[in-house]
């Protein structure tokens, strides 16, 4: 998604030079977003291809780039073939965390490779385990439950989302999900998964043997620096990149999940693994490596859907911050806002909508208001 948004901003300024992608996936680019969400709500399979084509781009799919030599300006890919640049992004993502013991069979869900597997799985009712419970196992969890699947899912903490979520909305989720039809196995982990014909079999620290016809897990992801580091880039979680979005070689970019990059309004270092911040991030560095100089300044947003309840969210949200709740419906409908060092950090947006200006504006003011009208701050 970066990528592709890179392509575009490219194309802003600068509408005849030569633009090269090199993807290992083997389809075009797509949005990811909806491999968890819309395409089990009916939506079709047509609707997640991005524009590539109107870029004007020489889009090399099932390539890798193993080596560059940023000296010569040249990038290397797996079978050998060099390509030059003048300017390179890096938008090599994340790779998901395995684990830690023998995993054959368990699908780590990333792509659509991985969506068509589940899709003809579910197509025929399959039970599934799910280990997880961050974004990706909420939300394929609810899935595939929503589409007649049976569905366990476990995740060491105590609640869904427990790291995010103040802890009452977190078991409401575990609440939820029970009553939506989902085994929920809270503070339980998987200690090995076997394959036993066509069925697996998770083993879980509790020593419960849970069988299913396929095992997805969701936990997390690693950015992939590997190319970074080879050719010595700055690295810190991340590829790190100033505000123009330019590693520590000036020929050399990085956008979306793998860069680390400075947000003057949170005043912090981070990386965002969210939509937004790869399209928006990925239109700046395009129109900087043709030649702009934009700033990076965005607060991105992130959202979710889980069943019928839905989310926008901004900033930073961390459960252990100070939240301050303000509930139209208890758990339907409300405002949360996190703070820290009296300042608002994050902003959470439940089945509330058209408001991620006013939290972008709350989490770049340099005080909080009071908790009172903090409440009243966003209208819900
Ligand atoms: P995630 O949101 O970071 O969640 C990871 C989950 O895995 C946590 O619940 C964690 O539990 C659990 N976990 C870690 N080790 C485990 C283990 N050995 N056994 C069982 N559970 C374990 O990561 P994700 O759900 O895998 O998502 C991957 C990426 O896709 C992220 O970058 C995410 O932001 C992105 N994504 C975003 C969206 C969205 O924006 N709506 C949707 C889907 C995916 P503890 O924390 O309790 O250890």
């Amino acid at each position: 998604m970066a990528a592709d948004a890179a392509a575009h901003g490219i194309r802003e300024v600068d509408q005849t030079g030569t633009i090269t992608m090199l993807s290992a996936e083997q389809h075009r680019p797509y949005d990811r977003p909806p491999l968890s969400k819309k395409l089990w709500a009916g939506k079709p399979l047509d609707s997640i291809w991005r524009k590539i084509d109107d870029a004007g781009v020489d889009l090399r799919l099932r390539t890798r780039a193993v080596a560059c030599d940023p000296a010569a300006r040249t990038l290397t890919d797996e079978s050998g073939n060099t390509y030059e640049y003048e300017k390179l992004l890096l938008a090599t993502g994340g790779t998901p965390r395995r684990l830690p013991f023998a995993d054959d069979g368990v699908i780590y869900y990333r792509d659509l490779n991985d969506y068509q597997r589940v899709r003809a799985l579910a197509d025929k009712n399959a039970s599934f385990v799910i280990i997880g419970g961050g974004f990706i196992g909420s939300e394929i969890a609810a899935a595939l439950v929503s589409n007649d699947c049976k569905v366990s899912m476990l995740f060491p903490a105590a609640s869904i989302g427990s790291h995010i979520y103040p802890e009452a909305l977190s078991e409401f989720l575990n609440k939820y999900f029970r009553e939506k039809g989902v085994t929920v196995l809270p503070g339980e982990s998987a200690v090995a998964t076997v394959k036993s014909g066509d069925k697996m079999v998770v083993r879980t620290g509790a020593d419960q043997a849970i069988e299913c016809d396929a095992v997805i897990a969701g936990i997390g992801i690693e950015p992939d620096v590997s190319l970074a580091k080879s050719i010595g880039l700055a690295t810190d979680n991340g590829i790190t990149v100033d505000e123009y979005l330019r590693t520590t070689h000036p020929d050399i970019y990085a956008a979306g999940d793998v860069a680390n990059f400075h947000s003057p309004a949170l005043g912090i270092r981070r990386r965002v693994e969210h939509e937004d911040n790869a399209n928006t991030m990925g239109v700046i560095a395009g129109r900087n490596m043709a030649g702009r100089a934009e700033r990076y300044d965005h607060v991105p947003y992130f959202y979710s859907d889980l069943f019928d309840l839905g989310y926008e969210a901004v900033g930073v949200l961390d459960s252990s911050m100070d939240i301050v709740e303000n509930w139209v419906t208890p758990y339907r409908k409300g405002v949360l806002y996190y703070l820290k060092d009296k300042r608002v950090r994050g902003v959470l947006l439940w089945n509330t909508w058209d408001q991620v200006e006013a939290a972008r504006q709350l989490v770049s003011m340099d005080k909080a208001p009071d908790r009172e009208t903090l409440k009243g701050f966003i209208p819900s």
